[in-house]
């Protein structure tokens, strides 16, 4: 047996983490069964779906490298299959028409309430032969089993048993013809001969009726495998309120994919005392049964951890290809500074994002506006003027530009002027960077450029002049 597994996003919105990792599961289950992977958007929610939620989640799987074997398709597309097949269980009295009006399902609803029973639809016209009620556009309903129970053996959850007392004759389609949800979930797995349907597991509830129309078109149910979800360290479901949940947020945040697919993976899943997994281990020893069952708690700290492990191993020129791309949203393009492959090799350690790397790197691309006043008021003083200038000379004529020459050359002027270096380093750093954290001197320099070292040099030493001008 192919394995067939499929992802069946809503696309009403973006694709967040929840949803990633239940489309990691999925893929990984059909990659590490030599099986296929389908893609299916579940568009029949008109009102709710956008064309931009699906160009976001496409682009969401592919940041991920979720590729898929077949599909996307769009529910939209197949309404005339889904018509035919609610037609088949009419046909085969597996569904029939009912004409409740609104008013008429409510009272249902109340009574069975005063009688303190589940609300549920009462079976009226199950079986009703005479002639309908005038005015009235029928739903399709689908014919649940009176008797028994409903039962399957979840790879997460473990068996699950629901009596058909507790179920009651689902809407198939609504009056003006349209297909509801779990019909066309049942009919599209069953058409795209899905093997194992990998879900979260807000959607047990509708398994045991999904079942049974499966069961009514002569067809054996999928493996099932709910999901649990994911909660924020509140123990409240994932939301905005704990951070980032919109899997490409975390891409322009400077998240590396690897990191975040990693993270996913390890969400309730775990391999021993493992944390590191490439993509091919996933491959190898992901198994749906060591899922837990339960909901597992979002924690951003580790997720943070793996992206510095992850950039740490990465490629110099994979990081400086997405720095500049990071740089580029900032406005800023490497034509106007250092190459990134420099910038890459300084600030690696420096940052845990690549977002944070462009917000760092930024300096040695852009002019700053205004010194920060604080630095500027510590370490902009009169006595460093001598010191400094000759450094800016010196540093205009130096010949050898590299990080460690300029270092030297500072050297070279704190032991002319007896100073300790850092009473020259940092009036230097806020000098050139207009603050007071920075990588080491020479490095900042070299990266920065001559000119604009020199630039923000002069505009230091004037600072310092105008500043004793007004208070002699
Ligand atoms: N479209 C559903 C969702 O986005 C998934 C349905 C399913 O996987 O069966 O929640």
């Amino acid at each position: 047996m192919t394995v067939i597994t499929r992802f069946a996003p809503s696309p009403t919105g973006y694709l967040h983490l929840g949803g990633a990792r239940t489309a990691l599961f999925s893929w990984l289950l059909a990659r590490q069964n030599g099986g296929k992977f389908v893609l299916r958007i579940e568009d029949t929610d008109r009102d709710r779906s956008t064309q931009e939620s699906v160009d976001v989640i496409l682009q969401a799987m592919g940041w991920l490298g979720l590729d898929w074997d077949e599909g996307p398709f769009y529910q939209t597309q197949r309404m005339e299959r889904y018509r035919q097949v609610v037609r088949q269980l009419l046909d085969e009295g597996h569904a029939y028409y009912c004409y409740c009006s609104r008013e008429e399902l409510d009272r249902m609803r109340e009574a069975a309430k005063a009688r303190g029973e589940k609300p549920k639809y009462n079976g009226k016209y199950r079986d009703f032969a005479g002639e309908p009620p005038e005015g009235i556009k029928p739903v399709v309903r689908f014919k649940n089993p009176l008797q028994g129970s409903v039962s399957f053996e979840d790879q997460v959850k473990g068996r699950v048993v629901i009596h058909n007392s507790e179920l009651d004759d689902l809407i198939i389609a609504r009056p003006d013809g349209t297909p509801t949800y779990n019909f066309t979930v049942v009919v599209d797995d069953l058409d795209m001969g899905i093997t194992h349907v990998v879900r979260g597991d807000d959607h047990l509830n509708n398994t045991p009726r999904q079942i049974n129309i499966l069961r009514a078109l002569g067809s054996r149910p999928p493996i099932y495998c709910h999901v649990p979800m994911i909660l924020g360290n509140d123990g409240r479901r994932l939301s905005k309120r704990h951070g980032a949940v919109s899997v490409m947020q975390y891409a322009d945040d400077g998240y590396l994919p690897e990191a975040v697919v990693n993270y996913l993976v390890r969400l309730g899943w775990s391999y021993g005392d493992e944390e590191i997994f490439s993509r091919q281990d996933m491959v190898k020893k992901f198994s749906l049964a060591a899922v837990n069952s339960s909901a597992s708690v979002f924690n951003p700290e580790k997720l943070l951890w793996l992206n510095r492990h992850y950039m740490q191993h990465a490629s110099t020129e994979n990081l400086a290809g997405q720095l500049a791309k990071h740089l580029a949203l900032k406005g800023i393009a490497v034509g106007q500074g250092p190459d990134p492959v420099d910038v890459v090799g300084v600030l690696l350690e420096r940052a845990q994002t690549l977002a944070e790397m462009a917000e760092k790197a930024g300096m040695f691309y852009t002019d700053y506006d205004a010194f920060d006043e604080k630095a500027a008021g510590k370490n902009l003083r009169p006595a460093i003027t001598a010191p400094m200038r000759v450094f800016r000379d010196r540093l205009e004529a130096l010949e050898d530009w590299r990080a460690a020459a300029i270092h030297a050359l500072l050297e070279s002027v704190a032991e002319q002027f007896e100073l300790k270096i850092g009473k020259i380093g940092q009036p230097v750093r806020v000098a050139v960077t207009g603050g007071s954290v920075s990588p080491s001197i020479g490095e900042t320099i070299y990266l920065m450029g001559r000119q604009r070292a020199l630039a923000g040099l002069d505009r230091a030493l004037k600072y310092i002049e105008k500043k004793a001008e007004e208070f002699s």
